[in-house]
This record gives C-alpha cells, structure tokens and sequence, in this order.
C-alpha cells in the first residue's frame, strides 16, 4: 500500500463527528451549520433535478455557473474574469485545491504553507513529491512576518498555499500582510494557491481581500471558493475556481481525472444563489456574528479565555489557563464524559504543535450553543 495514505490518520473532523454521534453530543466540532440553509437555492437545486439536464456537463462547469462566478466576484471583490478560460469548477473546494495542487507542484519544489495547516494540504502537497516549507502561526494574533517569509522561501520555492479568512483560527489577512506575502511570490517567481472558502464569513465590517486583487498576483494565484461555505450547505461541494488561462488550463487537467465533472443540478442552484441580492450575504454574515458573539459571551462568562474570531465558523479558546496542557486530551474527555465535540488545533499542525488552543464552531443554532454552553459548564466543575 502507498505509505502516504496508509499511514495517514483518519481526519479530525471525521473522528470528532463520529464520537459525538457515539456519544450523543453536541458538535461544535466539525464546522457545518445547524440551519438547513436557504430554501430558494434548495429549491432550485430540486427544481433541476426534476426538470434540468442531469447527464454529464462539461467538465469545466455549465455555463450560467461560469458566468455567475465572473459575475459574482465582479459585484464583491472588483475582479474581472473571463468566465470562458478563467473559471472551473469543481467538486468541492477540496477537490479544487488537490487539482490546483497537482497541477503546479514538480517533485522536489518547496512549497510553502502556514500552520495551523488545513488538514488535506500537507498530503496532496507530498503526494505531488513537493517539499513543504512551514510557517507556524502563533496565537493570538496568528500573523506572519518578514522574518518568516525569509525563512520560508528560496529560490526552489513554486508555491505557497495560503487560507484566509484561516480556518481554524478565525483570522482574516490584513492587505498589508498579503502584500508581504505577494512581494515574495514576485520575488521568487511563485505561484498561490488561495484558499477563500471563508470569503463571505467575516465580521465587524472586516474586509476580506482576495489575494488576486493584490499586486503582482493576478497572473499567479489560484483562488479557490466553496458554494458550500457561501450558502451554509456543506455537503453540496461545488468549487468555485479563478485563475488566469495559463494556470487554470492546467488545473482543469488535473481536474478532469479526479472527478472530470460536478452534479449539473447543484451547479445550476449555486448559479442563482450567487446571482442573490446583495443583502442575502449581509444578513448571512451578521447572523454568524450574533452567533459568534453569544458563544463568545457565554463562555467568557464561565471564564474561558476566548481568542478573537474575525470569520470563519469558528472560535478558539485558550484552554491554558485550566491548567490542561493537552488540547487532544481534553477535547476526548469533553466529548466522552461531557457530551460536547470540539477540534484540538493541535491537529492542524505538522511539527512543534500549539497544544493549548481548542476550536468551537459557532454556526449552531442558539438553543444549540446554550445547551452546549451548559455542558462545558459541566466540564469545568461550573
Ligand atoms: N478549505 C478550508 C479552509 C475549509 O475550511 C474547507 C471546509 N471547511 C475546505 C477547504 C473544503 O471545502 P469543500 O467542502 O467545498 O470541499
Ligand atoms: N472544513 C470543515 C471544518 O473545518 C470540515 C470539512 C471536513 O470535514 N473535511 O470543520
């Protein structure tokens, strides 16, 4: 068997939703909403089952997608993409950064990732016999520096895969921080591989920037997006790709022998989601929010030290001052003898783990969180 998978541990996600299932417990784990999502773009998702065309579409995507996506990050993000030769679309956002991953890394090319590392990047990057070059991000903050990127490229560096807004720590990258980074990929002649899944979910008004946008970068970044993110319906897994023709080109290579094509029915529903009025995203965002602020009261009102959260699903508590000094640990006996499942970060790291910080993910519905909350109480003698 091939060692690279056949040592590979079950993801976090999975083994954390199966113990909670096991153990009937609330999951603020794996980060998926609560609510069905919006019944409009199901319904279109119904509608085209029955009376679309559910035979293959074109591996690329069917057209109105296409189209939509172009449309779509013209009206958010200021981008001008050529909905022809610019955009892919894939099966998940998963699939499209193995597709992007496979279509750039040589083997013996450095690539460069930053932990916390999410979790099916390091695989598919060594599966391409890439050579990972790590950044560890440090919290609270969970910034990069100069001295870092220093460290981190060199003249075998191809690619960097970046994730912002970063799951799991709920940070967004400020312009200036992605300017560093895009100086060193002009620099070493590199591509990005941006992973914005969480484009839609930022809060307090924080702007997300595409690292496309960025100068130097439109001709060197793969943006990935995820319909799933953008209308809370994790299991859809439909990628949303950009690139310039150059590189998408070869993406779409290495996408038509991983799953060639994606469902034409859901493509059609997140055709019309993206087309949504303006006002479905802000209300989206802002009731992540409330959410994200009613666990973040909660627990700081049992005394938990809650990192901030500027978007994502997700929060991070420092479990330091509990005097626990193992966050795997402690998220088994959480949800083993007190019924609530959370991700230890720890397993987003490779080397020389954070061990401290647990992961909780707000996208719950409140009754969900306050009997979660209560639970936690339990676990710490509250
Ligand atoms: N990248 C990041 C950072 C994610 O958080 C996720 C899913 N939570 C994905 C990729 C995968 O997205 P998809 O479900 O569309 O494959
Ligand atoms: N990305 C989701 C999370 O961080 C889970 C996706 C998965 O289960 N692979 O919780």
């Amino acid at each position: 068997m091939n060692p690279l998978f056949a040592d590979l541990p079950t993801t976090i996600f999975e083994t954390m939703s199966s113990l909670a299932r096991e153990h009937n417990a609330i999951n603020l784990g794996q980060g998926f909403p609560d609510d069905p999502g919006p019944e409009d773009v199901r319904a279109k998702a119904a509608e085209a089952s029955l009376s679309g065309y559910n035979q293959y579409p074109s591996m690329m995507g069917v057209p109105e997608l296409r189209e939509a996506i172009a449309s779509h990050y013209a009206r958010f993000h200021g981008l001008t993409l050529d909905p022809l030769r610019e955009t892919l679309v894939t099966s998940g956002a998963t699939e499209a950064l193995t597709a992007a991953i496979l279509a750039t890394v040589r083997p013996g090319d450095e690539v460069v990732l930053f932990q916390p590392v999410y979790d099916s990047y390091l695989p598919m990057v060594r599966l391409a016999g890439g050579v990972p070059k790590l950044v560890t991000l440090k919290p609270p903050h969970w910034h990069f520096t100069q001295e870092d990127l220093d460290r981190a490229f060199s003249p075998r560096t191809r690619v960097v895969i970046l994730n912002t807004p970063l799951n799991p720590t709920g940070t967004v990258f400020p312009r200036h921080l992605l300017e560093m980074l895009a100086a060193y990929c002009v620099k070493f002649d590199a591509i990005c591989i941006s992973d914005e899944v969480w484009e839609h979910v930022v809060f307090d008004e924080r702007e997300h920037v595409p690292v496309m946008t960025i100068k130097g970068m439109r001709e060197r970044t793969i943006k990935v997006g995820s319909a799933g993110k953008i209308f809370s319906l994790t299991g859809w897994k439909i990628g949303l790709v950009a690139a310039a023709p150059d590189l998408l080109r070869v993406v779409s290579k290495a996408h038509q022998f991983l799953t060639f094509t994606t469902p034409p029915n859901l493509q059609s529903a997140v055709a019309y989601g993206l087309m949504k009025e303006t006002e479905y995203f802000t209300t989206m965002r802002l009731d992540f929010q409330r959410s994200r602020d009613r666990l973040t009261a909660g627990l700081q009102a049992l005394g938990f030290d809650v990192l901030p959260s500027q978007g994502t699903y997700f929060l991070n508590i420092d479990i330091g001052p509990l005097g626990v000094a193992d966050d795997v640990a402690f998220c088994h006996r959480l949800v083993t003898e007190h019924g609530v499942a959370a991700i230890p970060v720890s397993a987003f790291y490779a080397q020389n783990p954070v061990r401290n910080v647990v992961r909780l993910c707000f996208a719950k519905r409140d009754e969900t969180l306050d009997a979660g909350l209560e639970r936690l109480a339990g676990a710490i003698g509250k």
